[in-house]
């Protein structure tokens, strides 16, 4: 198992420019707070993999890829959810490039992969944490589960008699 990496020193790979190399790490994603609700982002160390490449002329092209799973509840029906995210993140810094080709995840040459994974995983989660994509959620009227209910779960108006009589008035 790769052991979490929170910075890592770009400077002391050593790349001559014009080289890439892959490593593979982990990254520990600090849990988010979606709607109020607390997520919790599992695995606890994720791996990931992470592609260096030092740039002609100086600079970083960085490419940062992983699954990981977000688990709390469902913001439809509030049982749990654990839906999986696929990451696949690009940062370029080049030094005197002005700021489109500066990496606020790089300080100098080292590199926050444990800021840049977290933020990378909040931009790829879907806008609606779900138990499954299709959830139907809750009954607007007495709350239960339509999952469980099925699509014929309905309510009757019940008619009451007093406002019928009303809603047959011309009301002005
Ligand atoms: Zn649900
Ligand atoms: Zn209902």
């Amino acid at each position: 198992m790769p052991v979490v990496t929170d910075l890592l020193d770009l400077g002391g790979l050593r790349l001559s420019a014009g080289e890439g190399r892959t490593f593979e790490l982990a990254a520990h994603i600090e849990p988010l707070t979606l709607g109020g609700e607390r997520y919790a982002v599992l695995p606890a160390a994720v791996p990931v993999k992470l592609d260096v490449s030092r740039m002609v002329g100086n600079g970083y092209a960085l490419r940062l890829r992983f699954h990981a799973t977000v688990t709390g509840a469902c913001m439809r029906c509030l049982k749990d959810a654990a839906p999986r995210i696929a990451v696949d993140a690009r940062e370029v810094d080049r030094p005197g490039g002005g700021e489109q080709l500066s990496s606020p995840y790089l300080d100098d040459e080292t590199l926050d992969l444990a800021g840049w994974a977290r933020d990378a995983f909040a931009l790829a989660l879907p806008a609606q944490v779900l138990c499954r994509e299709d959830c139907a959620g809750l009954c607007a009227e007495c709350a239960a589960d339509l999952n469980e209910a099925g699509p014929e779960h309905a309510h009757e108006r019940a008619p009451d008699s007093r406002w019928a009589k009303l809603s047959e008035l011309k009301l002005e």
